[in-house]
């Protein structure tokens, strides 16, 4: 496994394995769990060269805290990726990142008005400005994001699209803890009664995908899922919304609940914050 630091190397590398290799890249920040692993077991099957970045990226974080609170174990992410059979990883500091202020705005057409964007201003924006930067210094032919971060795959997928990007993005499913919880690098943050807690986002989730049909309209969906959160001190929920996956808008009928929909739900856990999200497919 080759690993680099510099923006440089890794790309004098990558240029001339890029003639004859499909190269594949799984971003991420760290702390990686099987969720991360998944994309990149896909990606392995699907390229001849693996690329994984890890990169905590300080200005897709609205929350100080949040970025200081982040976990970062490098030593034991290198161990996981090494043992998978990761090919190359790129872990860079912040003056490789962002060696100028990054002023870049994106447009994403209105994708980032709700949900994460509404409750996360700038989110995107940063997350679009190391998500560019990175494709234009791995240049790879295939990118592996989780379904798991719904509305952010929505978003790359517009800004590709929008930018001419020339790479295929591809969706992987959410890979979930033996109760439902969503993996993700956060949970490790929660104590053992948040832990117990925080079940209750994906059985919720599983509940409203199993039984909407025992429902006569979306209001009742929604006052349902808010009396619920209501009793349970330890959960804040900031939004439970069920939306059309192209225009990330709320559907405005239950009958219109099924394929080509999902319900996204972000809460606080203690100060933990987490999300998650179902399709109806
Ligand atoms: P992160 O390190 O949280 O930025 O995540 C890196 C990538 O892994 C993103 O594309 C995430 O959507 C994806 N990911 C995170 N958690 C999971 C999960 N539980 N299942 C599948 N993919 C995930």
């Amino acid at each position: 496994m080759e690993i680099f630091t510099k923006v440089k190397e890794i790309k004098d590398f990558l240029d001339e394995l890029r003639r004859d290799k499909l190269i594949g890249f799984v971003p991420t920040m760290g702390a990686l769990h099987e969720g991360h692993l998944s994309l990149i077991k896909k990606c392995k099957e699907e390229n001849d060269i693996t690329v994984v970045s890890i990169y905590v990226n300080p200005t897709q974080f609205n929350d100080k805290e949040d970025f200081i609170k982040y976990p970062r174990m490098l030593d034991s992410d290198l161990e996981k990726l090494n043992k998978i059979g990761c090919d190359i990883v790129f872990c860079p500091d912040d003056k490789e990142m962002y060696p100028e202020k990054d002023e870049r705005v994106f447009d994403f057409g209105g994708l980032d008005k709700v949900m994460e964007g509404k409750h996360r201003p700038g989110h995107f924006n940063g997350v679009a400005q190391i998500v560019t930067k990175l494709f234009d210094i791995i240049k790879p032919h295939r990118a592996y994001f989780g379904k798991k971060d719904f509305q952010q795959l929505v978003i790359i997928k517009f800004l590709v699209k929008n930018l001419n990007i020339p790479v295929e993005i591809i969706g992987c499913p959410t890979v979930r803890e033996d109760d439902g919880l969503a993996m993700s690098s956060r949970n490790m943050l929660l104590n053992e009664e948040e832990r117990k807690v925080a079940v209750e986002l994906s059985k919720m989730l599983f509940y409203v995908k199993d039984n909407y049909k025992n429902f006569k309209t979306l209001e009742e969906i929604y006052n349902f899922v808010y009396n619920h959160f209501e009793k349970i001190p330890l959960i804040n929920l900031e939004y439970f919304e069920i939306v059309n996956d192209t225009n990330l808008q709320r559907i405005n009928d239950i009958e219109k609940i099924g394929p080509g929909v999902t319900a996204c739900i972000a809460a606080k856990v203690g100060k933990i914050r987490l999300i998650d999200n179902i399709s109806f497919e």
